[in-house]
């Protein structure tokens, strides 16, 4: 008999479970949560506050393994850490990156195996779509990220971002699904206001999103400050332009209340330019926005990607400096984790270099 894998079920499956399989209470389900995900067990024998038939009967019917670890590299400058998780009767590994940043321990998750979006400076995209991760395996991530915080006396995950392998919404039942575990008091209990998603721009899939009703923060890689350079970059673009996608992020704001981010990669010569400032104050001046100036990382293969070069650092300030004098919110984010290739861009079942 295949056992029924508890980290897969939400806290409402979970407690069918127990109530329909397992013959208990419901309140059992609770239980269950905080021993898997606050205390981190993969052996129901240690649930103490539970009677020992309830664990053995758990035990026959259930499994709560652990994703393990196959590596760990931890970057020189000690602010990331790359994690290659081994996956459910895969060959294949997820990869997440932990970013230490004074007290927040923020966790880049993965959500699929490889991406079918294609974008061209994504070292993800040249694995091409394998599969969408399951609940089990984009939750323990987490988990094994707080193994690994706990061990080292550090304190747990405190912010979560879906910027890792995959379009998170492209994998939406269990992303929403890991959101409700992420979310929950018994499990994580991480507030909404510290959840991220990144999207490429799949603009069905954040009219979904925003039927939820969450209020989560929203991310778009934007890239570009025209549609015939996005279409290059980005193939979703063809299906999804600029305009529109602008147009879904106000509403979003409206929504939600929060300010949409753009992430936006410079590219020497290409995306740097006084030409891009103004289309960018053009798309988005007015709105409550910010952009976040990510200067393209070194990728290590790959025709399209060896090609791109990042700006000086003169460059990228004097870029951030001219959105400034527009009137535009623009960050220019620190890629931290480079020598581990664990930046933007950057996850893509390689080893470090
Ligand atoms: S940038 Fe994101 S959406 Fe684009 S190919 Fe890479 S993983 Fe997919």
């Amino acid at each position: 008999m295949d056992k029924t894998r508890l980290k897969n079920l939400s806290i409402s499956e979970l407690e069918s479970f127990i109530t329909s399989v397992i013959g208990e209470q419901k309140f059992r389900a609770r239980q269950i949560f905080k021993w898997i995900y606050q205390k981190r067990l993969s052996d129901f024998s240690e649930m103490t506050n539970m009677p020992k038939t309830l664990r053995a009967v758990l035990a026959e019917h259930a499994s709560i393994d652990k994703l393990e670890p196959r590596r760990i590299l931890e970057s020189s400058e000690n602010d990331a850490v790359k994690f290659g998780f081994e996956l459910i009767d895969s060959s294949h590994i997820a990869e997440s990156v932990l970013l230490i940043d004074g007290d927040r321990r923020t966790v880049c998750v993965s959500s699929q195996l490889g991406c079918g979006l294609g974008c061209a400076f994504c070292e993800t995209a040249k694995l091409g779509f394998i599969r969408n991760l399951t609940l089990e395996e984009i939750i323990g991530q987490v988990i094994g990220i707080n193994d690994y915080l706990h061990n080292r006396g550090d304190r747990l995950v405190t912010n979560i971002v879906f910027m890792g392998m995959g379009e998170a919404l492209s994998n939406f039942d269990n992303f929403l699904s890991s959101l409700s575990i992420i979310m929950h008091e018994d499990a994580f209990n991480i507030g909404a206001r510290r959840i991220t998603v990144s999207t490429a721009g799949v603009i069905p899939s954040i009219e979904k999103l925003m039927r939820e009703n969450l209020t989560i923060g929203l991310a778009i890689s934007l890239n570009a400050w025209n549609d015939e350079l996005r279409n290059q970059y980005m193939p979703v673009n063809k299906k999804y332009p600029i305009k529109d996608l602008v147009a879904i992020a106000k509403k979003y704001h409206d929504q939600t209340g929060r300010r949409v981010t753009f992430e936006y990669v410079l590219i020497n010569g290409i995306t740097d330019s006084g030409e891009a400032a103004n289309a960018l104050e053009k798309l988005l001046g007015g709105f409550p926005c910010k952009i976040n100036l990510i200067p393209i990382n070194p990728v290590n293969t790959g025709k399209i990607g060896g090609t791109f070069k990042s700006p000086s650092d003169r460059q990228v300030e004097k870029f951030a400096e001219n959105l400034h004098d527009r009137g535009l919110s623009a960050t220019i984010r620190k890629s931290r984790g480079q020598d581990i290739m664990g930046a933007c861009g950057q996850l893509a079942l390689y080893e470090a270099s």
